[in-house]
């Protein structure tokens, strides 16, 4: 299947102006882009004139618990304390198909605001990968660890589990591990679940110094011990302790800020700019819904733009959203030969993007990616002007309202 993108406005990479041409698509991935007039149109199995029309890469989305829409303006203006207790007591009663449902909702906000990929991190995630398989976006899955209540072998079980039946699955959905926290988790569960994710060679992801008081809780150097920072995406890090970034610079992670939760329960503001400094690869996330409550990742970029005030330029933040994530995860973010065709198409003539003249400002800046019209995902439309491709919106969201119904009735 060879696809041409005509006339089309292109933002290719992170650090790239808008320019005028074509891209072309072929077998999932870009298979080029250049400005010429004419094309031999003749070897295209579909031509879609996108005059007027810009294509961005995929956003991604670095951390969320995306079944969590579910929760969803459930425990709003609570503190950390008693909204974990409250969304704690709401997860007892969760069941596979809610979480299917409640996945397939999640993932529509995503790309609805121009996201392609995500990293997710619950339980049910055999029905996490079900509503993945079925909306066509690409995520990187793992079971929620915790080692509190002598089940940690059943859940990394469970982990592996999913490991087996959907670890590349459609070249779209990868699995990783997901020890919860350092204060969830004990060390020796922290080096079992680093183990095994260098024999399967995969990723790992984990909470870490969320809040001010898991300084006195766990060390740098005892964590680093446990091998858990290989291929590892740390999420939050708002209250690094002084040898954090010494100690992560030398191992393969990626940084996920999630400055909206952080804000919402009260946690604080991520030191985005000591990171920025020192090099740290970054990238954002929104966490999940009850905590969020949006799940559209612009919105992060937008805080994160905030809180650097003047100290950061518009391709170290784009680097977030595309370069630093796409890298470490493949070849992803970037309109390249050779690169995942995972891209968005945007309408940029809405009163949020212009004058057109400042549009990567504007891009930023609006906390949205303008008018979002289709979306691709490993060179397939998953999403045109309104639709869904592969699912019935309408009858998703209607069946996802009974099981919030239920979870709400018991
Ligand atoms: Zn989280």
């Amino acid at each position: 299947m060879k696809i041409l993108l005509k006339n089309v406005l292109m933002i290719s990479a992170y650090n790239a102006e808008p320019v005028k041409g074509n891209v072309i698509v072929e077998s999932g991935k870009i298979a080029g882009i250049n400005t010429c007039d004419c094309m031999e149109e003749d070897q295209f199995d579909e031509i879609e004139d996108l005059s007027g029309l810009l294509v961005i890469p995929g956003a991604m989305n670095t951390h969320t618990h995306v079944a969590m829409t579910l929760f969803r303006g459930f425990y709003d203006g609570l503190e950390m304390k008693r909204w974990l207790d409250g969304i704690l007591r709401a997860e007892t009663r969760l069941y596979d198909e809610a979480v299917y449902y409640a996945s397939l909702v999640g993932t529509a906000e995503m790309v609805r605001h121009g996201c392609t990929a995500f990293v997710d991190m619950y339980f049910f995630e055999d029905a996490v990968a079900r509503a993945v398989r079925d909306i066509g976006i690409r995520a990187y899955l793992t079971r929620g660890i915790v080692d509190v209540d002598g089940g940690l072998d059943k859940r990394i079980r469970e982990n592996m589990d999913i490991f087996e039946q959907w670890h590349g699955y459609d070249g779209r959905i990868w699995v990783g591990f997901g020890p919860h926290a350092p204060y969830t988790c004990s060390m020796k569960c922290l080096e079992k679940v680093a183990r095994i994710r260098e024999e399967l060679d995969t990723f790992v992801t984990i909470h870490l110094y969320e809040t001010a008081d898991e300084r006195c809780k766990y060390r740098m150097e005892d964590l680093e011990k446990t091998g858990i920072f290989e291929n590892a995406i740390l999420v939050h890090c708002v209250h690094p302790p002084e040898d954090f970034t010494e100690v992560v610079g030398k191992h393969r992670i990626l940084v996920s800020l999630n400055p909206a939760s952080n804000m919402k329960l009260g946690n604080g503001i991520p030191p985005f700019m000591e990171y920025l400094e020192k090099g740290i690869p970054l990238s954002v996330g929104t966490d999940g819904a009850a905590s969020n409550n949006s799940l559209n990742v612009w919105k992060e970029l937008y805080l994160c733009a905030l809180i650097a005030g003047d100290r950061v330029n518009l391709s170290e933040l784009f680097a977030m959203l595309w370069e630093m994530p796409g890298k470490f995860f493949g070849k992803l973010g970037r309109l390249q030969e050779g690169y995942e065709a995972d891209l968005v198409v945007i309408n940029p003539e809405v009163p949020e993007c212009v004058p057109l003249g400042s549009l990567r400002n504007n891009l930023v800046y609006s906390g949205i990616p303008g008018e979002v019209v289709y979306v691709m995902v490993k060179g397939e439309w998953i999403y045109r002007e309104g639709h869904f491709t592969k699912v019935d919106m309408k009858e998703v969201l209607k069946e996802f309202e009974k099981h919030v119904e239920r979870l709400r009735m018991h």
